[in-house]
């Protein structure tokens, strides 16, 4: 018989016994309730075996039974030493152990899951508490190299996060983002555990925390806003040690574009040097010496004094 079928059974067995009540055919009522009893149960087990087969071809639309998420609440209070869960804000939290990532300790994270929208919410229905926070020197809302204002970069882990909250899959869900937590990928933090302390400026040494930092163009020091120098020549930005004050004007120039005095070998802006790719004390001297060497022989105080025939040998004839 068709389920439709059973179904308007039930359907014609109930109004046929409840007619033979009101007339006060009880016997009637009764046979038809048997009846009815024997369809309802035969629709029943149509319905589960229905309901078993739905389930078994979607194995991959499971959804966590009561049993599951049981499961997962023990096996969760093992694994974290904080589980708690509060049911007037809907949430539920674990605190991971103190992460240490690469000799720098980051301190314990609670993970807290809002189950309010398990299905539509993530990623922005659980958050990631630092409960006492380390956080990078250059940003406060870094409290660890993946996570910033709370929320996880989960990279690659993106997907496996959606697939467990949608199924409701608690466990899954929090050691996921755990082991996020536990690990370090250097290809994409929003501060790298390198600069976690902050950055000594290369010239005067003070850490640097805010980002007024400068990277020399020529040997890649870092600097702080006193210690970089922009070239007046190529607007490029240097380090004290890749740029040089012109020994004239005072210009600090890269040492692209300072240049050297042929004479002094004292360094000077181009601007500075003479025609001659000389400073203008180098060009002056040069100029004094030119003109005392073109001054004439016949004032050379020797040439008069020398008597004529000194120290001539005479030749016999
Ligand atoms: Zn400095
Ligand atoms: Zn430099
Ligand atoms: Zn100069
Ligand atoms: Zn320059
Ligand atoms: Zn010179």
């Amino acid at each position: 018989m068709p389920k439709s079928a059973s179904w308007q059974q039930c359907g014609l067995l109930h109004q046929r016994m409840q007619l033979a009540r009101q007339h006060g055919w009880y016997l009637a009522a009764q046979r038809l309730q048997r009846d009815l009893q024997q369809v309802l149960a035969r629709l029943q087990g149509d319905l589960q075996a229905l309901s078993n087969s739905l389930e078994s071809s979607e194995e991959t639309n499971h959804t966590a039974s009561v049993h599951d998420i049981y499961a997962d609440l023990i096996a969760l209070h093992e694994e974290f030493d904080g589980l708690s869960f509060d049911r007037r804000g809907q949430t539920l939290s674990v605190t991971t152990e103190s992460i240490n990532l690469e000799g720098i300790t980051l301190g314990p994270f609670e993970i807290c899951l809002d189950w309010g929208d398990l299905i539509g919410g993530h990623p922005n229905n659980y958050r990631v508490i630092a409960i006492d926070a380390h956080p990078a020197a250059t940003n406060d809302s870094v409290t660890h190299p993946h996570v910033q204002d709370e929320a996880v970069c989960e990279g690659e882990g993106r997907q496996p996060i959606r697939r467990a909250q949608e199924q409701g899959r608690l466990l899954d869900f929090f050691m996921i983002v755990a082991n996020l937590l536990r690990t370090y990928n250097s290809g994409s933090p929003y501060v790298s555990l390198a600069d976690w302390h902050g950055v000594e400026c290369a010239d005067c040494g003070t850490t640097m925390h805010g980002s007024d930092r400068w990277t020399c163009e020529r040997c890649d020091a870092t600097t702080c806003g006193d210690c970089y120098y922009s070239c007046s020549n190529c607007d490029g930005i240097y380090c004290g040690e890749c740029s040089t004050s012109c020994e004239e004007c005072g210009e600090r120039q890269c040492q692209s574009c300072i240049d050297v005095c042929s004479g002094c070998i004292g360094e000077f802006c181009r601007d500075c040097l003479q025609e001659n790719e000389r400073c203008s004390d180098c060009h002056d001297k040069t100029n004094e010496i030119a003109e005392s060497n073109s001054s004439p022989e016949c004032d050379h105080p020797l040439a008069s004094v020398q008597p004529h025939g000194v120290g001539q040998t005479a030749v016999p004839a």
